[in-house]
């Protein structure tokens, strides 16, 4: 090297740099290598899971989620400064490495950087070191003056992450100065010693330093030389080995955690990975009950959060200030692995995850009831970390020791004794459809062996027994009965869709109301099937095999208006402004966001505004997972929050699409003291209001 001695060359304290670098070197690799063994050892007592199907698929998310970002721009400071430092480390990675090597072989050069690349890829990395650095700057000064509010810590769940968050920043910011540092002293030597100096990339970082320098003697420009190729070592390793006791473990396990994310999100996890239902009752405890139970796939998860807080940020529990927040599920899993599988010592595990501190608890039982399973977290998640399966299996875990809830255990023996939560008679689910006034206007006939039909309408418990959602029921089948459809229900044969009773935990009574329903929709000989109600859909769907394909109304209907079918009258009120509210289980977990817009739109004269929280980042009414029987903690009602959104955006008639919906915020207009300034009115209410009935005569 020109003027200066490699670093490799350097002796001091008697060893000499090549020496005390391989030893760097070694020690370093083989810490992060014990540590990341020692981390594996709960996924490897964890539960099964299969995630090893569809290599090319799961290659694919790779690309999009993991190197493409694809969620980061969401949120779009944090998610540009992000990816900055994604790309940023993408790009310096090979650098480092041939930093690395060179501490032991000065004259190494990366294959296939020796010739014109090389001065190519060491401008672009000159500039990405740079862009790191700023970032890093950026990132702190955001951490410590603008204190974003999903950074914060609730006093409950423990201390501030700031100090260690601006620790690591620090840590990557100290590297890229070594790192420029390294090259400007280099380039500078090369100057004073009157040889051709590498090119440096103008204003970056190294170009920054090699001009502040140049004019440095050369032995104070050895040392700094040596000295920072020493800092680089040093912080390189330290970060290496630190990054797996905290949140930036994320930078080794989400390449894997994406690859591994469940691809079928729409399905819940089986009771048990390998356990066909047949064979459930062989399963000795169901549920997650202590760290163990969770899948090995799960507590990747927990080591894979980046702790950027915005699952929480979305949750509409906690923004009702329910006792719930995401982010902690996966925090405080993830502390409590670190706390019994450590790095050094024995493991010691086993104890119960739900119960107070005092027991090793580490969830309360309200925190596990609050959500409201909407899939806000996991459709934010840039590392796709997964929230439902997770607090359902927990719940499995409550039931199966029969930890349920006061207030639902009712709803819960009407079902088992009745198939309904109301534990009204069976024989009085169709009483909806037999409304005098109505039957002048629409029959349905009740499906058996004598009365067939192309179409089952499966209505389920809400709109069957709800004197308000009946009328949802008597919507949908004046619009299945207005565009010719021969369709026809199961009456007192219809049990619970069972949806609900699954995403509750309780699935051995969602077994059997599946198996009822399964049998009397198979003898009704329908080919298709039809539901107003999203988790009837959901339910039918996702969760049941073996019956014919199901639609919701709402698509149904879209269908039709483009057929030229369904016609409408303009609306008489022209001071109506709509809002659609996505309902979680149409929107973000079936992805029908278009239909219910398109036919709202095809409505003469309708004026319809978006709230700025719609379609995959709508905000839960707060009806969800048996809600309508549970009274949680909170602050303030999900639905109030979700009128107040639709009155900010000027709105002043919420359109739904859901039965739940309606419960819900048709409640909180009036808790909110909207009554008389905003209504609320069902997708296939308002479908029927509007209709041209004479079209098809
Ligand atoms: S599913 Fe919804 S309620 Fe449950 S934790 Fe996620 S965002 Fe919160
Ligand atoms: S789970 Fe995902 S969204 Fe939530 S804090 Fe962790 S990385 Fe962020």
């Amino acid at each position: 090297m020109v003027g200066i001695q490699p670093a490799a060359q350097v002796t001091s304290w008697l060893v000499t740099g090549r020496v005390l670098f391989l030893t760097i070197h070694l020690l370093g690799v083989l810490c992060f290598f014990y540590i990341v063994a020692m981390r594996m050892v709960p996924l490897l007592r964890g539960e099964r899971d299969f995630r090893f199907d569809r290599p090319f698929v799961r290659l694919g998310r790779v690309l999009k989620f993991w190197l493409g970002q694809w969620k980061q721009p969401r949120y779009k400071l944090a998610g540009t400064i992000h990816i900055f430092i994604f790309a940023g480390f993408i790009v310096l990675a090979i650098r480092a490495f041939s930093v690395l090597i060179v501490g032991v072989s000065e004259n190494f050069v990366m294959p296939g950087l020796s010739g014109r690349a090389g001065p190519i890829y060491d401008i672009i990395t000159d500039y990405a070191a740079t862009i790191v650095f700023l970032c890093m700057v950026i990132a702190v000064i955001r951490r410590l003056v603008f204190k974003p509010a999903r950074y914060a810590v609730p006093a409950r769940y423990g201390k501030a992450h700031t100090a260690d968050a601006v620790f690591l920043l620090a840590l990557i910011a100290l590297l890229m100065v070594a790192d420029s540092l390294f090259a400007g002293v280099k380039a500078a030597a090369q100057l004073q010693s009157g040889h051709p100096a590498e090119m440096l990339a103008a204003f970056s970082l190294p170009w920054i330093l090699r001009n502040a320098l140049v004019s440095t003697p050369l032995p104070v420009l050895g040392a700094l030389f040596f000295g920072a190729y020493l800092v680089h070592e040093l912080t390189f390793y330290f970060l290496l080995c630190y990054r797996p006791f905290g949140i930036q473990f994320h930078v080794e396990t989400s390449l894997f955690n994406i690859y591994f994310a469940k691809l079928d999100r729409e399905i819940l996890k089986p009771v048990r990975w390998g356990v066909s239902d047949e064979h459930l009752d062989q399963v000795k405890s169901f549920g997650v009950k202590t760290f163990e139970d969770f899948t090995w796939k799960h507590m990747l998860d927990f080591y894979s959060c980046a702790d950027c807080g915005r699952c929480s940020d979305n949750c509409p529990a906690n923004a009702a200030g329910r006792p719930l927040s995401p982010r902690f599920i996966t925090i405080k899993a993830r502390d409590y692995s670190f706390r019994h599988y450590p790095v050094l010592g024995r493991a010691n595990n086993g104890a119960a995850l739900i119960g107070s501190k005092d027991s090793g608890g580490i969830y309360s039982e309200d925190e596990i009831w609050s959500c409201t399973t909407c899939g806000a977290c996991e459709a934010e998640c840039p590392l796709l970390v997964e929230y439902i399966d997770k607090i359902v299996d927990l719940r499995r875990g409550m039931v199966d020791d029969g930890n349920v809830p006061q207030s639902l255990q009712k709803p819960l023996k009407a079902l088992e004794s009745r198939g309904n939560p109301y534990g009204k008679m069976e024989k009085k689910k169709a009483d909806w459809a037999n409304a005098k006034e109505f039957q002048q206007t629409c029959r349905v006939k009740t499906l058996d062996q004598r009365n067939g039909a192309d179409t089952l309408y499966f209505v389920d418990s809400i709109t069957s027994y709800d004197d308000r959602m009946q009328a949802i029921g008597r919507a949908t089948a004046k619009i299945l009965n207005h565009v010719g459809e021969n369709f026809g229900i199961l009456g007192a044969a219809e049990k619970d869709s069972g949806h609900e009773v699954r995403r509750f935990g309780e699935e051995t009574l969602f077994m059997a109301l599946r198996d009822h329903n399964v049998d009397a929709i198979k003898a009704s000989g329908v080919r298709r099937i039809v539901t107003a109600d999203p988790h009837a859909y959901n339910a039918l769907k996702h969760d049941y095999k073996d019956v014919p394909p199901v639609e919701h109304i709402s698509q149904v209907i879209a269908t039709e208006v483009k057929a030229g079918k369904i016609k409408f009258n303009p609306v008489e009120n022209e001071n109506n402004v709509y809002t659609y509210h996505d309902p979680c289980y149409l929107g973000r977990h079936n992805q029908i966001y278009d239909d219910p817009r398109n036919v709202l739109d095809a409505i003469p004269g309708l004026k319809r505004v978006e709230m700025t929280r719609s379609r995959d980042r709508s905000f839960c009414c707060g009806g969800g997972g048996l809600m309508l029987f549970y009274e949680p903690k909170e602050e303030q009602r999900m639905g109030v929050k979700r009128v107040q959104m639709a009155a900010e955006a000027g709105a002043n008639v919420m359109v739904t699409a859901c039965p739940f919906c309606m419960v819900n915020i048709e409640d909180a207009i009036k808790v909110a003291g909207l009554e008389g300034k905003m209504t609320a009115i069902d997708l296939a209410e308002l479908v029927d209001q509007h209709i041209v009935r004479d079209v098809l005569a």
